[in-house]
């Protein structure tokens, strides 16, 4: 079985889309295993996102995912990783299908609702900077 990251980010929780989100993961078959609202701080953005450090967008990035409180859960399910991206939908709204969580509520690439780890190894690295005390059991 495999664990993934998912954040429903500050915008989504602004618009009242947590029990949305949530509901499709468990819906889908997926298992909530850790589940937190909280406002991340500056530094934990930087080593979350640390792969775009040097992109142009970083900045605004690290300002967005720190603009509020944002929900972040460890999910588990067989081949999760790659079952909750498929949940999420492209980055870019526009080309993320309806039925997907970014396809049905999105409209821009910086506030696209959600993450999910985009694989085993990020989620490891992820579950640990967010949830320390994660134990896979
Ligand atoms: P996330 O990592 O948040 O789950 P993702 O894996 O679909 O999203 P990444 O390529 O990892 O996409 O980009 C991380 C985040 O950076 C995106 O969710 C988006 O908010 C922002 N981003 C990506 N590309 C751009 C861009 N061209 N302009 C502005 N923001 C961008
Ligand atoms: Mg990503």
């Amino acid at each position: 079985v495999e664990h993934t990251l998912l954040l429903i980010k500050p915008d989504a929780v602004r618009r009242g889309l947590v029990g949305e989100i949530l509901s499709r993961v468990e819906r889908k078959g997926l298992r909530i295993r850790a589940l937190e609202l909280r406002t991340i701080d500056d530094d934990l953005a930087r080593r979350h996102y640390a792969e775009h450090a040097a992109k142009p967008f970083f900045a605004d990035l690290v300002a967005f995912i720190t603009s509020g409180p944002l929900v972040a859960a460890v999910i588990e399910g067989p081949r999760a990783v790659e079952t909750l991206r498929t949940l999420m939908g492209s980055t870019d709204p526009v080309a993320a299908p309806p039925g997907t969580i970014r396809g049905d509520f999105g409209l821009l690439v910086t506030e696209n609702l959600v993450h999910g780890s985009d694989s085993v190894t990020s989620a490891a690295r992820e579950i640990a900077l967010f949830f320390p005390h994660f134990a896979a059991d």
